[in-house]
């Protein structure tokens, strides 16, 4: 978490503790809600091909789905656009 703070006024300045999420860069005013954001956010475990297309339906290679399994054990499929 990324602590800032942040003046605001011209002639009278006022300084603001605000607190960032070092995932999504939301910014809170609330410590404790910075933090709830960060955790929140599943980080990566593991990724793995899932599928992959022939030649024919895609030139580039990539792979058309993946497979992220997150620290805590779950995990989700992603699809290329
Ligand atoms: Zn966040």
């Amino acid at each position: 978490m990324i602590e800032r703070t942040i003046r605001t006024g011209d002639d009278r300045v006022k300084e603001k503790k605000m607190y960032e999420c070092e995932f999504c860069n939301a910014v809170y005013p609330d410590e404790e809600k910075a933090q709830k954001c960060e955790k929140n956010h599943k980080t990566l475990k593991k990724c793995e091909v899932s599928r992959w297309l022939p030649i024919d339906e895609s030139w580039t290679g990539f792979p058309e789905t993946v497979k992220v399994t997150f620290d805590d054990g779950q995990y989700a499929f992603y699809k290329r656009i």
